[in-house]
């Protein structure tokens, strides 16, 4: 078969699935299998492909007609300009969740702190939040003393491998919440904040695929909220503070629950 009949049957293959921009996800697998660009392509289409990918290939498409993401299929994901592994065991990273870091980021920078600070990322998942936060700041010419968290051993297994990759080196701890946790200068999180009834709603990619304790905040989508604000206070030292990611609808009941908790500057 030829690269450009090869190219067809795949792209055919994603949009009888219903796969949203079959082109740019077949362009992709294509380049992960043959080495070759959409550019390369059209220079090529015409010559015979070499046969023994074919099978690799089409095992590719097949595993992302059944809506697997193709950050999982591709084992990797850009997050604030780094490359992250990702697979299965952890919530593939959001671009949204950069304004998290960058917000964080901004913040030290005109705080202009002079000590080390201690910092902690909670629900760390591929690690993606505080090993970003780690690299931000040396960049910007602070260190920083990163501690990794998250109640699934698995998920801790990929920030390990992550923060190895890129170069930091944060403590890596098993713990439910705060539980095992000291005091730090900030704490950042993303924490579950899916509504459950909602968790079996979203596209398949994200609700057949992506780990449903990463995704599911209880009835409300408030649970892991309600669990930091209660016990935060015992965990900050002075300094930046809290940095929570939320659901683009929860601004108004989570500041509310930070108030009730005793929290100012909301
Ligand atoms: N901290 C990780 C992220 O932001 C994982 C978050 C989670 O599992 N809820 O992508």
């Amino acid at each position: 078969m030829t690269y450009q009949e090869i190219w067809t049957k795949g792209l055919k293959m994603l949009q009888n699935a219903g796969i949203d921009d079959a082109e740019g996800n077949v362009s992709r697998l294509f380049k992960r299998v043959y080495g070759i660009d959409a550019a390369h392509f059209i220079m090529h289409r015409d010559e015979e492909a070499p046969p023994e990918k074919q099978l690799e290939f089409r095992l590719l498409i097949e595993r992302r007609t059944k809506h697997e993401p193709l950050q999982y299929i591709l084992g990797n994901c850009g997050f604030m300009g780094w490359d992250f592994l990702v697979d299965p065991r952890v919530l593939i990273p959001r671009q949204d969740t950069e304004t998290l870091v960058e917000t964080f980021l901004d913040d030290v920078v005109r705080a202009r702190p002079r000590e080390t600070l201690k910092i902690a990322d909670m629900c760390t998942g591929s690690g993606c939040v505080g090993i970003s936060v780690q690299l931000g700041l040396r960049q910007r010419g602070y260190d920083s003393q990163m501690t990794l968290s998250d109640i699934s051993v698995e998920a801790l297994a990929v920030a390990r491998k992550n923060a190895e990759r890129l170069g930091v080196k944060p403590w890596l701890v098993i713990s439910d919440m705060f539980r095992h946790l000291g005091r730090y200068h900030a704490i950042l999180c993303n924490p579950p904040y899916i509504p459950h009834e909602e968790c079996d709603r979203l596209m398949p990619e994200v609700s057949w695929h992506e780990p449903r304790a990463a995704l599911d905040g209880g009835p409300d989508g408030l649970d892991f909220y309600r669990r930091i604000a209660a016990e935060a206070i015992d965990h900050l030292l002075p300094g930046p503070g809290l940095y929570l990611e939320i659901g683009y609808d929860q601004a108004k009941a989570v500041a509310t629950i930070l108030h009730d908790a005793g929290f100012t500057r909301i």
